[in-house]
């Protein structure tokens, strides 16, 4: 009966694999058809300094508006155009659509404009032959300064050197900033710091979490504050969710955080509602989030 029962679990089991994996093939068709489609579009979460909670920078997230499926979020689309190769267009459009957006939001604000953008970039794309000259092409296509785009990277992309390490170097040289996103959760964190050159460190919202509980909870936080000074890289504190995480990460010497405390991912009329708002207020008083601290 064991023997039997195994053997069902067994044929189940490979029924859903195949399920998943015609699921997936179908996401994938699809995806590569919404690239270009008008189905994608881009939010964009503010990053804010502490204790002021000013804005700093946006980052720019990839949203997929599916007519039948509604919005699909990038955890289940990215991996998809990761492993079919449509990454690399639909990696192409988000960087063109946030630096042409950024370009135009600096040229309408002015000074009230956030002065970078982030843009996130998977390992596929970093390793693909002239991704850095597609980046130098954008940038003059949409004349976004390159210091004013924040390319992120994960540790998983360039852990193990080669053309994705390659790639960052060549960004650097173009002036462009680059950030570790999700810093800890990867492969050889600090070895890193080492060897890819870095403006950034974007620390995991899993450290973020435990920053108001125990020392145990907040040590990896911490850390990473310190080394961050140490190495005279930016930190950025990710998933700050109430003000005590705020005011504690302040304490442990962030100076720069993003979280839904902050403000949630904007649709760009939202951003530049709130950008006309500053330019009439001037620039001393920022209501655009809650006060940080
Ligand atoms: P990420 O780059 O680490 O982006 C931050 C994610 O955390 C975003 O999720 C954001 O909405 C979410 N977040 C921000 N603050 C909070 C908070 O306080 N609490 C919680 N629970 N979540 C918060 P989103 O937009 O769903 O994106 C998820 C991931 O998908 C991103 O993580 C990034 O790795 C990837 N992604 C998004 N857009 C792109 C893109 O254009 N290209 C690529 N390659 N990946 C993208
Ligand atoms: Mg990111
Ligand atoms: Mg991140
Ligand atoms: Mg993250």
């Amino acid at each position: 009966a064991a023997k039997e029962q195994g053997r069902s679990r067994c044929v189940r089991y490979t029924a859903d694999m195949d399920l998943r994996a015609i699921e997936y093939a179908q996401l994938g068709a699809e995806l590569r058809r919404a690239v270009g489609s008008g189905e994608l579009f881009l939010m964009y979460q503010p990053v804010v300094t502490l204790p002021a909670g000013e804005v700093s920078a946006v980052e720019a997230l990839v949203r997929w508006r599916h007519p039948e499926r509604g919005l699909v979020p990038p955890a289940e689309f990215v991996p998809v155009a990761e492993r079919n190769g449509t990454i690399v267009q639909l990696g192409a459009w988000v960087l063109r659509e946030a630096c042409r957006q950024m370009a135009a939001w600096q040229r309408t604000y002015g000074d009230a404009a956030p002065s970078r953008v982030g843009v996130n970039v998977s390992a596929r794309q970093l390793r693909e032959p002239g991704f850095a000259q597609t980046v130098a092409d954008v940038l003059r296509e949409t004349g976004l300064r390159p210091e004013d785009l924040l390319v992120e990277i994960t540790e998983t992309a360039v852990f193990d050197g080669g053309p994705a390490l390659e790639a960052v170097h060549a960004l650097r040289d173009l002036g462009v900033s680059v950030a570790l996103d999700d810093f800890g959760t990867g492969h050889s964190s600090l070895g890193l710091l080492r060897t890819c050159p870095v403006d950034v460190l974007k620390v995991d919202k899993s450290f973020v979490d435990g920053v108001t509980g125990t020392i145990e909870q907040a040590a990896i936080a911490t850390s990473l504050a310190h080394i961050a000074q140490a190495l005279r890289l930016r930190a950025v504190a990710e998933g700050v969710e109430t003000a005590a995480q705020a005011r504690r990460l302040y304490q442990l010497g962030y100076r720069l955080a993003q979280g839904f405390h902050f403000a949630r991912p904007l649709s760009p009329e939202d951003v530049g509602s709130r950008l006309s708002a500053r330019v009439e207020r001037g620039q001393e008083s920022d209501s655009w989030d809650p006060p940080a601290l």
